[in-house]
């Protein structure tokens, strides 16, 4: 089942908190409020072609880092087949699906 992907932006820095976290990892600030994202920029992938031991991807996969706003990145499975070629600064989708993060393009 699919399920947005939740996380915490700091309101004194504005920076986001993913996974969430009881405060802010750049300025210490509690002060927070939940929200959600769904698409942000591949910054950088990765193909893999062999996968650790019970992974519940039989491989190759593809790994992404996308970058949410404000430098937040995150890393992700790529939702498509493993012999696309995603394009870097691309935009994404993100969310969870099984409780894995994924993007598509
Ligand atoms: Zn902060």
């Amino acid at each position: 089942m699919d399920k947005p992907v939740a996380c915490l932006e700091c309101l004194q820095c504005r920076r986001l908190s993913l996974p969430p976290a009881a405060f802010c990892r750049n300025c210490g600030s509690e002060d927070l409020r939940q929200l959600t994202v769904d698409q942000g920029i591949l910054y950088s992938y990765t193909r893999i072609h062999v996968p650790p031991e019970g992974w519940p991807t039989t491989g190759p996969y593809i790994v992404g880092v996308v970058q949410i706003r404000q430098g937040t990145l995150m890393s992700a499975l790529y939702e498509g087949v493993p012999w696309d070629r995603p394009v870097m600064g691309s935009d994404v989708r993100l969310k969870y699906k099984d409780d894995i993060l994924y993007f598509s393009i």
